[in-house]
């Protein structure tokens, strides 16, 4: 299967012939009864690990102002972890809030307050318009389309670019369109594609006309430091270029140490300008008497400053790099000039995104399953989990050991390659 011949060339007999080896793969895969997934953008427990010595802090009991981390208050968070991360996020200290350990619920909480309150530069609450729809550029997180889906809040797709989403096709709905009141962009490392926004774009989308008064970029940065090469992606500035261009408050990004201490117990954060900040905390107080600051302590006194918070996700690197490699190569080697599969070699993230031929992504999904090998359901990344074209599938292969990785991924190949013989066999 390695001749590197497109597969569209192939005679009917030769994709018979190709599909019956692949299909005797796959059984052997089927009878050997393992159980692989990579479907779990999760960090691996070795990289856990390395945040361990966490378990013994934080050796203090007050912050640097002095004050009691074991009681109420503070609920904007810590100052000496805002400054760390202020500096990894390029904002100021002033604009940014840490708060609990998930800046999925941050993100939920601001909908929410959107929806009942509206923001400090809306006419009304958002649920008061007749409808509120979200520009959602695809392929992306799964999750952003879940609580949009969940909130009542409609969307409309355009393509995800290798350098963010397609500005002319924002710029064109947001012009068009009041219900468009915000969009998503994971703008660096971006779940699944990989792909990081040029400064050139998030200008763009920074300055565009919007049809809505108030409308809200929903920046999350939830991969800003999560470099697999020494290339390392510097995000643009989106709440500077947005407030250079007449819009404060058009900007919230989001961020969080999930994938760089524990996934379950890190720290998030918001940062925008220091008026919508104060307006998140105005109703973040109604409900909260401040953060777990003890946890965000001993994040303080574990990386120390920006730069440790660098070194440590060097470390991560060094665990997850050679996984990606690992992908790449297997899928090079198996399908590498068959023409029936396209996919990324991310420079940081979590996430490997395979384009397999239109019409097919279920199939190979549902191939492997019977192989034993459980791949995120094919439409995913798309609102409503529906992928107009069926080729996307998003790969995670930061969780299973190397030995398995190997393995789930040969199973890919398999079952790409008996897909494309089914469809080009027709
Ligand atoms: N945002 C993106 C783009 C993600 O991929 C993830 C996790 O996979 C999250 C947010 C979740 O972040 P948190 O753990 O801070 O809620």
């Amino acid at each position: 299967t390695n001749a590197a011949r497109p597969l569209s060339d192939l005679s009917a007999e030769e994709l018979d012939a190709l599909a019956s080896t692949q299909r005797e793969a796959h059984a052997a895969q089927a009878a050997k009864g393992t159980k692989l997934d990579v479907t779990r953008g999760k960090p691996s427990a070795a990289q856990l690990d390395l945040a361990d010595a966490m378990l013994s802090l934080p050796s203090a009991t007050k912050d640097r102002a002095g004050t009691d981390v074991r009681n109420y208050g503070g609920l904007s968070g810590l100052t000496e972890l805002r400054e760390i991360f202020a500096e990894l996020l390029w904002v100021e200290p002033e604009q940014i809030v840490a708060g609990g350990n998930s800046s999925l619920t941050m993100m939920r909480d601001v909908l929410v307050d959107l929806l009942l309150f509206g923001a400090i530069d809306s006419p009304r609450p958002w649920a008061k318009e007749d409808k509120v729809t979200f520009i959602c550029p695809v392929p992306g997180y799964d999750r952003h389309f879940g609580l949009l889906e969940d909130l009542g809040i409609e969307m409309v797709t355009v393509p995800m670019t290798d350098e963010g989403p397609d500005a002319d096709e924002v710029a064109r709905l947001a012009a068009s369109d009041p219900s468009i009141k915000g969009m998503w962009i994971v703008p660096t490392y971006a779940n699944p594609t990989g792909s990081v926004v040029t400064q050139e774009i998030a200008s763009r989308l920074a300055a565009m006309e919007t049809a809505a008064p108030d409308f809200k970029i929903f920046w999350d940065n939830a991969y800003a430091v999560h470099h697999l090469t020494e290339d390392e992606a510097k995000s643009a500035d989106v709440i500077s270029l947005a407030s250079g261009a007449g819009h404060p408050h058009r900007a919230i990004m989001f961020a969080s140490t999930s994938k760089i201490t524990w996934a379950g117990a890190g720290v998030a954060f918001l940062a925008s300008s220091v008026e919508q900040v104060a307006w998140y905390l105005q109703h973040l107080g109604k409900g909260s008497i401040g953060p777990d600051k003890v946890n965000q302590l001993r994040h303080v006194e574990f990386f120390g400053d920006a730069e440790g918070v660098r070194a440590h996700m060097r470390r991560h690197a060094e665990i997850i790099a050679p996984k990606f490699a690992e992908v790449d190569r297997v899928l090079t080697e198996q399908l590498g000039g068959l023409g029936i599969a396209t996919w990324n070699r991310p420079t940081g993230g979590y996430f490997v995104n395979l384009d397999v031929l239109p019409g097919t992504a279920s199939r190979v999904v549902a191939l492997a399953k019977e192989a034993g090998l459980s791949l995120t359901p094919a439409g995913a990344s798309f609102p409503h989990g529906d992928d107009p074209q069926d080729t996307n599938i998003r790969l995670a292969p930061t969780m299973p050991p190397m030995s398995e990785l190997t393995e789930a991924m040969e199973t890919v190949a398999t079952c790409v390659l008996i897909a494309a013989a089914e469809k080009l066999g027709g």
